[in-house]
């Protein structure tokens, strides 16, 4: 056979045993999207806006919830600080971690309205 083509797959080692792909954590519950404001080797940190209501004022008030998520090693180099993107809940990795990112979110497709006069 002459025509053997190699598939070059994109060759990323992925030892992550949390990796949802590559490793063996499912996913279940939750999911949340927001923005990426710290970035550690394995970890990330979103922030998004929820809204409450306030009985006494009746009025809706903004506040900020931040969530650690494990960074698997195969999104390393896709996400990154500033970004927007998607989390989903898993078993508890650590103190603080019951999230796994899952993908970055295209703004871009998810439209900022352009205003035509
Ligand atoms: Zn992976």
């Amino acid at each position: 056979m002459e025509n053997e083509k190699i598939k070059q797959t994109k060759n990323i080692v992925c030892n992550d045993k949390c990796c949802p792909i590559h490793g063996n954590m499912s996913l279940r519950g939750r999911s949340f999207r927001g923005t990426v404001i710290r970035k550690f080797p394995k970890r990330i940190v979103i922030e998004f806006d929820r809204t409450i209501y306030i009985k006494k004022y009746e009025r809706y008030a903004k506040r900020k919830t931040k969530l650690h998520a494990r960074l698997p090693e195969c999104m390393f180099n896709e996400i990154n600080l500033g970004d927007y993107a998607e989390i989903t809940e898993c078993r508890p990795i650590s103190k603080i971690i019951h999230f796994i990112a899952t993908k970055k979110i295209n703004v871009e497709s998810g439209g900022k309205k352009q205003w035509k006069v």
